[in-house]
């Protein structure tokens, strides 16, 4: 199709096709219609058809004779009709002397007007110019209006009808869905992009018609098709019960974010955005296609927005504290190190869970700066301890999968920890197999630098949900962290024999053992009775901020030493 970036009619010279077995008809028209226009000529309707095929992007207009030898006029136009790639292109036919009946064949074929032999050059140049400019037109409104791709309104034209929607209809109520095609990048790459555009046809296709009667359908980005429909009460479910049997690629997944009673205050770009992260709460949720936007999605939404507007600022307003969760150690009975936990404080919202923000700041990558920060405090904090001639335990801190992705991590944490002057024995690190399954040489090596550096490895969270024990051979490390699932699903069914034996498989692989999540005197003593190394949990104390903690090692030490007087 010949559009002009500029739109009008003072553009490039359009091309016009003469179809006309009359050479001198042909010649007499090529010659005036050159003044204007570039002219490609065919004999006849099969050649019409071939230089239509050769030239289908460039042709602007046809001129088409009714009678010609080999293939006619009216089988040139039920031709042309069927092939989506031409039927577009206006045509007007040269009659002579005008036969109502061929006129009324014509049109019925698709003609789009006629011109009477013999000749009037100025009534064709108009007609052909005229012609032309309404066919371009029509164009731009399509492009202007539609999704080439799937056919629905493209994502401003679909913004523009639901404002009008709402407008026109100011007492109705009205539901928003939106149809996310789960991982369509990763899709694209493996399947090619053809296939994609395919599919998003097909899927357009299909949702159309489990939604027949919307207001406005749009496509309103790459993966994202959105619907607005007058609020019913629906099953969603039900209704969105998407046949992805067949489609071009196959296990394409399409989640739903529906917004019912959309709030028409908010743009409806805004809530488009609403329906979309509602329909991400369910990404890779195997069974479940349709998530419903409520209240406590709607505050949780707010907070994470407010988590991401405020994280930066945050960390240079020190809102951010690091908490310390001693280690019971099971041999000596005393303090045998602790674990740095971050805490947030934010000036309106209050207290904020690691459990919230920590998998937001995964997400966009913040949590690298933060892990940085919590291992700069721990290293200050190590060397406040030893300036209070407090017992020095070794503080383990945790790094995020992310973290890996530094290449130079351990140096980083060599040059904070000898900022402080701390002796890098002193410090853990504590990784989750995550961390190993993304990137598994990467891990490896990292690890190895550290323990070149004198730092040692904790392998956290070990039982809750995958867990592997390729992990467990490959990795150089130094402790295992059972995962407080564990001892509650033991204290559960008072069964500790898969405590036991991950705790002897760790002492086979000459790892230390730290059991997570111990919070009664009994669980205490069945773990202390299967040998693992140390207990921490809220029976020894909960995390604890740093004057807490200073005073929990103060205790500790004078209770050490009473131990020690009592022992002599
Ligand atoms: P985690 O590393 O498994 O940390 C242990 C969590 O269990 C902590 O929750 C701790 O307060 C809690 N806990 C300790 N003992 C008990 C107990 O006896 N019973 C129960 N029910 N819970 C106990 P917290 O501090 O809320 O941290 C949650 C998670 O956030 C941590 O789990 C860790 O994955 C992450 N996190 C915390 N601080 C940081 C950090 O500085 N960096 C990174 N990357 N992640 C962090
Ligand atoms: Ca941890
Ligand atoms: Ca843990």
């Amino acid at each position: 199709m010949a559009i002009d970036t500029e739109f009008g009619w003072r553009g490039a010279r359009r091309t016009l096709l003469v179809v006309e077995d009359n050479e001198i008809n042909r010649m007499m028209l090529s010659a005036v219609l050159e003044e204007d226009f570039d002219v490609i000529e065919a004999e006849d309707g099969f050649e019409g058809l071939e230089r239509l095929e050769a030239y289908s992007q460039d042709i602007a207009l046809i001129l088409l004779d009714i009678y010609m030898p080999r293939c006619d006029g009216f089988e040139f136009l039920r031709r042309k009709a069927v092939d989506p790639r031409f039927d577009t292109v206006p045509v007007i036919v040269t009659t002579a002397g005008g036969s109502i009946e061929d006129e009324i064949a014509c049109l019925e074929l698709g003609a789009n007007d006629f011109v009477v032999k013999p000749y009037n050059f100025e009534i064709i140049k108009n007609r052909v110019n005229n012609l032309i400019r309404l066919r371009e037109s029509a164009a731009i409104v399509n492009i202007l209006t539609y999704d080439d791709e799937t056919g629905l309104y493209n994502k401003d034209f679909f913004y523009h009808e639901v404002e009008e929607a709402f407008a026109r209809r100011p007492d109705a109520q009205f539901d928003l869905v939106v149809g996310d095609v789960e991982n369509l990048a990763s899709l694209n790459d493996r399947y090619g992009e053809a296939k994609c555009v395919r599919l998003m046809r097909d899927i357009a296709g299909r949702l159309t018609e489990l939604l027949p009667k919307c207001i406005a359908r749009g496509r309103i980005s790459t993966e994202l098709c959105a619907f607005v429909l007058e609020h019913e009460e629906r099953d969603w479910e039900e209704m969105l019960a998407l046949d992805t049997d067949g489609l071009v690629v196959p296990n394409a997944s399409v989640k739903f974010g529906v917004v019912e009673n959309v709030d028409r205050g908010m743009p409806i770009s805004k809530l488009c955005g609403l329906a979309r992260s509602t329909a991400a709460t369910i990404r890779g949720r195997y069974g479940v296609q349709v998530a419903l936007f409520d209240d406590e999605l709607h505050a949780r939404q707010v907070l994470e927005q407010t988590i991401r507007e405020s994280m930066e600022s945050a960390l240079g307003e020190l809102q951010f504290s690091v908490y310390y969760q001693p280690k019971h150690d099971v041999h000596t009975q005393h303090v045998g190190g602790a674990e740095a936990l971050v805490r947030w404080s934010h000036p309106t919202v209050g207290f904020i869970s690691p459990g919230l923000f920590i998998p937001i700041f995964e997400r966009n990558g913040f949590i690298t700066q933060l892990d940085m920060y919590v291992w700069e405090q721990a290293c200050k904090e190590l060397a406040r301890c030893r300036e209070a001639d407090l017992p020095c335990v070794p503080f383990s801190v945790n790094a995020s999968r992310l973290d890996f992705d530094l290449p130079d991590l351990p140096q980083r944490f060599a040059a904070i920890a000898d900022k402080y002057g701390v002796d890098h024995a002193l410090l853990h690190v504590e990784l989750t197999e995550t961390a190993y399954a993304d990137n598994p040489q990467r891990v490896i090596d990292t690890l190895h630098e550290l323990k070149e550096l004198g730092f040692s490895s904790e392998l956290d969270d070990f039982g809750s949900g995958y867990s592997s024990l390729v992990s467990l051979n490959t990795l150089p490390l130094d402790v295992l962290k059972l995962d407080m699932s564990m001892v509650r699903k033991a204290t559960e069914l008072n069964d500790f024999r898969i405590v036991e034996s991950t705790i002897n498989l760790a002492q086979v692989l000459g790892l230390q053992t730290v059991v997570e999540g111990v919070e009664t005197a009994e669980e205490a003593r069945r773990v202390t009775e299967i040998g693992c190394d140390y207990i921490q949990g809220y029976y020894y104390s909960r995390p604890l901020c740093v004057e807490e903690f200073e005073q929990y090692l103060q205790r500790d030490c004078v209770s050490r030493a009473s131990d020690e007087g009592e022992g002599r």
